[in-house]
């Protein structure tokens, strides 16, 4: 009997329990932050652990909506929710492609726009598409946790590079990490969990030692660039546009962060016209990735939404605001903190050198941040700045306070 209790425990896959032991410190936090409210529902909680947008999404998004589904006088027919292309409606692809055109200053065209499920279904392609048994594949500490987890399911191998103490990357570790097996670099500017834009001469920098390598041995290093938050970006901050720096690059963009529809599930991968006429066979490979991934295509209505609402945005002076109060306090405070650039998140220096006791110092203190060590980087923390500016103004009297009595 209990043999057999273990044996049904045991057929679950070696493979994701081993992948589950990484990148779990953001749940591991959220859930205790439920467990403690269950306990005790008066408990005065600040959940900064989770990045899960809460402004309101555009109002344009509901009315475009309604009017795809038929809802008002001018919507000429219901639209169709059947199977389609994997890669996307073609006139969907199309005006994102007119559009990319006009802003990456690349030409781009409806066949190097995928459309996917999310920014996150959108690395699971491109992941699938490039990286073999072996292949090491570069990313940047501090990193999106999921990163690592991402890579080794492709039986790859993460390789972490440093960034500096203003969180960009170190371009001369990152040269000597370069081998014969790296096949990809993973970038992600804005980053999660610091806010930093990489700077364009840092990237230009990355780039031409790829370009150096590319000449001297031949070996193609595909860049893929995460840039869910390429749109929440800060007045007066400037946005590096990757596709005409480098020849082999892939931006993933998502409408999670910008439109604040994180749960409706809908991004795409693009690429240069130039690329695509070079690897002419790759939106097909991407079509195989989805279909053997599962995917299938992105939601459809959601697609269809795109055209609609390409050019709204969240209203990001409210991230920028709450992020510019929190910064400020915990630096005249004598914290050490980057301000960022971009997003909802700040990735404080911690007090003590052990983040992990801090995070949960700070628990006592009752506020939820995540250690830096789940991103790569021990010694920091990440706070999610998406609660109301008073809860985020208390957060950081409250961190003050912990670190005060550490
Ligand atoms: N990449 C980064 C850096 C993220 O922070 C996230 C989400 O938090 C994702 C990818 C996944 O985004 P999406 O919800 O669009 O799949």
């Amino acid at each position: 009997m209990n043999k057999s209790i273990e044996n049904i425990k045991n057929s679950v896959s070696k493979k994701i329990i081993s992948l589950s032991s990484h990148g779990g410190d953001i749940r591991r936090v959220f859930m205790l932050g439920q467990e403690l409210k269950m306990q005790n529902p008066d408990l005065n909680l600040i959940d900064l652990s989770l990045g899960n947008p809460d402004v309101e999404h555009p109002k344009e998004v509901d009315q475009a909506l309604i009017s795809l589904l038929g809802g008002n006088s001018t919507a000429k027919e219901n639209p169709s929710h059947r199977y389609m292309d994997a890669a996307g409606l073609p006139e969907v692809r199309n005006y994102i492609a007119s559009q990319l055109s006009i802003s990456e200053g690349v030409s781009v065209v409806q066949d190097s726009v995928y459309l996917t499920v999310g920014a996150a279904g959108g690395l699971q392609i491109l992941l699938r598409s490039f990286l073999d048994e072996g292949d090491e594949a570069i990313i940047f500490s501090p990193f999106f946790p999921e990163y690592v987890p991402y890579i080794l399911n492709f039986d790859a191998v993460p390789v972490i590079c440093p960034c500096d103490a203003q969180h960009k990357p170190n371009v001369e570790a990152f040269a000597k990490l370069i081998t014969n097996k790296t096949k990809l670099v993973l970038l992600n500017s804005p980053n999660n969990p610091s806010g930093v834009v990489y700077p364009r001469d840092h990237l230009e920098k990355i780039f031409a030692v790829l370009n150096e390598k590319f000449k001297s041995t031949g070996q193609v290093i595909h860049v893929v660039s995460d840039e869910p938050y390429s749109r929440v970006i800060y007045k007066n901050e400037i946005f590096p546009n990757i596709l005409p720096l480098y020849p082999f690059s892939w931006v993933v963009r998502s409408y999670s962060k910008d439109l604040c529809l994180a749960g409706e599930r809908i991004g795409y991968i693009a690429w240069s016209e130039s690329l695509l006429k070079q690897l002419p066979f790759i939106p097909n490979t991407f079509r195989n990735a989805s279909r053997i991934l599962g995917f299938v295509c992105a939601p459809r209505l959601m697609q269809s939404l795109i055209p609609h609402i390409y050019h709204e945005r969240v209203d990001v002076d409210i991230y920028e605001n709450r992020v510019s109060e929190f910064v400020d306090y915990l630096t005249k405070n004598g914290f050490n903190v980057v301000k960022p650039q971009a997003g909802f998140f700040v990735f404080p220096q911690s007090p003590i050198q052990d983040d992990r006791l801090f995070c949960d110092r700070l628990v006592s203190h009752g506020v939820l941040c995540v250690p830096g060590s789940g991103f790569g980087s021990p010694g920091y923390f990440r706070a999610s700045l998406t609660q109301d500016i008073s809860l985020i103004e208390e957060a950081a009297r409250r961190i003050v306070d912990c670190a005060r009595a550490a």
